[in-house]
């Protein structure tokens, strides 16, 4: 039973058990298929089961795969789950419904400019450095209420906060600590949970959970 069907069925189903003793609705977790270095052979299978909100972490590698699947499937949400470099914002607001990783001033101005020349405003999660690792993307987190007074008076809408824990190490705490950032400035989104670890981030408050792995196998 190893198909995109069956897959996505259990990761469904993995969400849906720790919802119950979260007390929360299956229906408030958002289930983002990370389909990143896979091709429409790998994705046209999950779009038949029901699938329909995915996420790239590269402008160019959405750019090039997702116009024609959209063509053919409208009804699909893409989110940019990875780093963006501000000269690619434009690009980005013109192909994506929600962008994750908005982590600084100078992202912040290209993505408001490229926003208001597109006339399309474009939901964003600001992603926090929550483990404080220096080679890693991420508001840190003493800057963090500045940052979200800055995109809230760039009239930039916010989605939420987003982090990717340290590796190798229990995720958890850093989950936990997320959700608290979150609630302390009045936002509800919460992008957190990869392959390892979403069925954790459901339990502790997550909205949005990026699944690569445990729907399309290993990447190559
Ligand atoms: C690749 C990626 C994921 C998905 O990772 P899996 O372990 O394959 O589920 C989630 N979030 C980000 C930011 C990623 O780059």
């Amino acid at each position: 039973m190893d198909n995109a069907a069956s897959r996505l069925d259990q990761v469904r189903s993995g969400i849906v058990k720790v919802c119950k003793p979260a007390r929360r609705a299956p229906a408030d977790v958002t289930l983002i298929a990370v389909s990143k270095t896979h091709g429409p052979e790998a994705i046209v299978p999950l779009i038949a089961a029901g699938q329909r909100v995915f996420g790239e972490n590269r402008v160019q590698e959405a750019a090039a795969k997702w116009p024609a699947l959209r063509a053919e499937y409208p009804d699909i949400e893409l989110h940019l789950i990875g780093q963006l470099q501000s000269n690619k914002a434009e690009e980005a607001v013109a192909l994506f419904d929600y962008i994750h990783a908005l982590d600084r001033p100078s992202l912040l101005a290209a993505l408001a400019r490229a926003m208001d020349k597109a006339d399309k405003r474009v939901p964003c999660f600001v992603q926090v450095n929550i483990g404080d690792e220096p080679q890693k993307g991420g508001c840190p987190i003493s800057e963090l209420p500045a940052f979200i007074d800055a995109v809230r008076a760039a009239d930039v809408p916010l989605a939420g906060l987003m982090c990717i824990p340290p590796a190798d190490t229990e995720a958890a705490p850093f989950f936990a600590l997320l959700a608290k950032l979150a609630a302390d400035h009045g936002l509800t989104g919460l992008s957190m949970g990869m392959s390892g670890d979403y069925e954790t981030a459901v339990m502790l408050g997550a909205t949005h959970v990026r699944v690569g792995t445990a729907l399309f196998g290993a990447r190559v």
